[in-house]
């Protein structure tokens, strides 16, 4: 490198500049024999006595801490930082001495405030698990959470936003912990099995909340914790076919239209397909199926859309029904779950534009007639009173095709977490982690969206309401 004389000197040294703690001047650096880089540095701000504010350059005694520090051009350094401790010239300070700190390195500190951040964003942003970066930084798991929560709660504690679809599900969090009281000698608990997650559908704001249980009154004591605002702005609530949150989203959110998602619909249709070719197995042999059975041999093909069928599947499949009259039973089934598919097809995204609720509750009749028509088949009419129990949590989906695609989607990122950290004893660090696991993506979006000049960033104005 070419150096030109009329370039000014450098403020500071080379070594100080590549170590880049503020206050900090490097004194002396060398490898030692295992190949790591030993740096002596020396404090440089003048202190000043923490007690009274009296400044002091009377030196009681010189010390040398070894602060934990960053990993410095890749390789790991060993800090000797040397520093002084002073007198306090204060006659009626109750301090006798103080010693020499930088922002980087506070009084009693240990760990530099930079690789506690890094710890920190390395489990907020990049999902590693505080052992893992706690591990890779060579501080304690305590330290390195300690850094992770500080950076959540920041995000977490932030009011949500308001919310026109919420997902809710459940989500099995890990096995139920107790403790035996010692008074009444009985099992008290600690941690339960489930939560119950509030997932905000489209607004980019992942999971807003989680509480722990899944009953009607854990769902509807969250959501009685939010702001009326906040509960008055939700439009459609989406929820699987399960009464419990049904009954929590009628009692707290009145106003709000409930959708039931549609995959789990079809998921009981294709069940109860399944179900009566068992059924109809079973009467005709006595036994269950086995391979070389006729009904057998159709089991997966039963299982598929009728338009993704060739040909020769489809003629399969006929011909095998129409052969018996077990075979002929499944048939039935087999069409009605075709009249239910029939229903939620009229979907905007499938059908390309949205349907009126007469078209979707005429389709629906049309399958629950089909099912009253065939009620020989005890398995239909369970079907077809189940999906009329649920009818208008039907229509609501298919008419405005809120689902709870992203209710899934996310909650298969809580499993996630809870697999990385091979389960959590603590709950309330479960919901942390994994609320913040929700939101990672929103939050890379938004750091990015930040990064476009002013100009061309738009300008969103968001109306916040804290919920609990
Ligand atoms: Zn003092």
């Amino acid at each position: 490198m070419q150096i030109k004389n009329d370039e000014p000197a450098p403020a500071q040294d080379t070594g100080t500049v590549l170590l880049g703690i503020d206050g900090v001047r490097v004194t002396e650096a060398e490898r030692e024999a295992d190949g790591r880089l030993a740096v002596r540095a020396e404090v440089t701000v003048p202190a000043a006595c923490p007690g009274c504010g009296t400044p002091s350059g009377k030196v009681h005694e010189v010390v040398v801490t070894r602060p934990r520090d960053v990993w410095v051009s890749g390789q790991v350094i060993d800090l000797f930082l040397v520093k002084r401790r002073l007198e306090c010239p204060g006659r009626d300070c109750p301090r006798g001495t103080f010693t020499e700190w930088v922002p980087q390195v506070p009084p009693r500190c240990t760990i530099t405030r930079r690789l506690l951040d890094q710890a920190g964003n390395e489990i907020a942003g990049r999902g590693i698990t505080p052992a893992g970066a706690a591990r890779h930084a060579g501080i304690s798991w305590p330290a390195a959470h300690a850094a992770f929560a500080a950076k959540a709660d920041e995000v977490l504690d932030e009011e949500p936003a308001l919310v026109a679809h919420l997902g809710i599900d459940e989500h099995r969090r890990g096995r139920p912990r107790w403790r035996k009281d010692t008074d009444s000698g009985e099992y008290v608990q600690l941690a339960g099995r489930w939560h119950v997650c509030f997932y905000d559908l489209d607004g980019g704001q992942g999971m807003p909340g989680q509480v722990e249980g899944r009953t009607a009154d854990d769902t509807a004591y969250w959501l009685a914790g939010a702001t009326q605002d906040w509960r008055d702005a939700i439009e459609a609530v989406a929820i699987d076919m399960c009464t419990i949150f049904l009954s929590a989203v009628k009692r707290m959110l009145p106003h709000a239209r409930i959708a039931v998602d549609l995959f789990h619909v079809v998921q009981l249709a294709v069940k109860t397909v399944g179900d009566v070719r068992r059924r109809a197995i079973r009467e005709k042999y006595g036994r269950r199926g086995k391979a070389g059975d006729p009904g057998y041999g159709i089991k997966h093909l039963l299982e598929r859309n009728a338009e993704n069928l060739s040909p020769d599947d489809f003629a399969k499949i006929i011909g095998t029904l129409d052969a018996s009259a077990e075979g002929q039973q499944a048939a039935l089934a087999w069409i009605a779950r075709e009249k239910l598919r029939d229903v939620l097809k009229l979907r905007a995204r499938v059908a390309g534009s949205v349907p009126c609720e007469r078209q979707v509750r005429g389709r629906l009749f049309s399958f629950c007639d089909w099912c009253a028509q065939h009620e020989d088949v005890p398995e239909l009419v369970t079907l077809a009173n189940t999906i009329a129990r649920r009818e208008n949590e039907i229509v609501t989906a298919v008419v405005t095709g809120v689902t709870n695609a992203t209710s899934e989607s996310l909650n298969r990122l809580a499993k996630l977490e809870a697999r990385m950290a091979y389960g959590f004893r603590n709950p309330a660090n479960q919901r942390r982690r994994v609320r913040i696991a929700c939101t990672r993506g929103t939050r890379r979006k938004t750091a990015a969206s930040t990064k476009r000049p002013a100009s061309t960033t738009r300008k969103v104005t968001r109306q916040k309401h804290r919920p609990g």
